[in-house]
């Protein structure tokens, strides 16, 4: 009798530590789960949304944790699709195919900008600057895979070698879903070169884009935020709203999300 009660107790003693360590097996699990899911989900700018909370850690630059707190107001403004940040370190999501408009045969732009960049052209051709064209606005992701692969081609043709070929192209062109011109929202004008900013229509753009929703996206003064050599002919859609706050408060776009983050 004795005996049979000490086999089952250490039967039990068996059982009570095989049950604790499989829910030590299944809380690391869930844990390691979350975590993964966290780390993926981190640079991926979300379909309609920077993807931004009211509360987020940050790590300052003495790697202390302190508390970023974002009104209401500026959340709901960091949740505005006309402000998604496309950049070198925000991937826009693949899955974001944004509604479109035909300008020409050719030219496409987002269908909820579109008559903003058609009348801002109207209206600098009125004021007396007739040399303006929408060079380039829409591009799909895969038109922008082959235009790096033609890029490469041709820098192969001149005798580089694959690695000099692939730098060369990524310093004029970003990777696809890098390019704020897969968003819909980007327009490049005239003859896409440096010669634009001696052009009429550049200091009217500056002088009047704003009210158009359109802003110098890349400029002189901010190429060390932007990471984007300055593109004088390169102009963003944001709204009006957002374009005008941007201007008076002389922020560029990573600067004006950075700035609602902590407003
Ligand atoms: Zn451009």
């Amino acid at each position: 009798m004795v005996e049979e009660k000490e086999v089952k107790q250490q039967g039990n003693k068996i059982i009570f530590i095989y049950r604790i360590v499989v829910s030590i097996i299944m809380i690391v699990s869930i844990i390691l789960v979350y975590i993964l899911n966290n780390l993926g989900n981190s640079k991926e700018v979300g379909a309609m949304a920077n993807n931004i909370s009211n509360e987020t850690n940050i790590i300052d630059n003495n790697n202390t944790i302190v508390e970023q707190v974002t009104s209401e107001e500026s959340l709901r403004k960091l949740n505005d699709w006309k402000l998604i940040l496309v950049n070198y370190e925000n991937k826009m999501s693949e899955d974001y195919i944004p509604p479109l408009a035909n300008i020409d045969n050719e030219r496409q732009f987002d269908a909820r900008a579109i008559d903003s960049l058609t009348q801002m052209i109207l209206d600098m051709k009125a004021a007396g600057i007739k040399n303006i064209w929408a060079q380039s606005t829409y591009r799909s992701p895969e038109k922008q895979k082959r235009l790096i692969e033609e890029s490469i081609q041709e820098y192969l043709e001149q005798g580089k070698t694959e690695e000099e070929a692939r730098s060369l192209t990524l310093r004029g062109i970003e990777e696809p879903y890098r390019s704020e011109h897969n968003l819909g929202l980007a327009v490049d004008f005239n003859n896409v070169d440096n010669e634009f900013e001696d052009e009429p229509a550049f200091p009217w753009l500056v002088e009047n884009a704003a009210n158009y929703g359109f802003i110098l996206r890349y400029p002189k003064d901010k190429e060390d935020i932007t990471q984007i050599k300055y593109e004088p002919w390169h102009w963003r859609y944001v709204g009006p709203e957002y374009a005008k706050e941007m201007k008076d408060l002389g922020l560029c776009l990573e600067e004006y999300v950075e700035y609602l983050k902590n407003n």
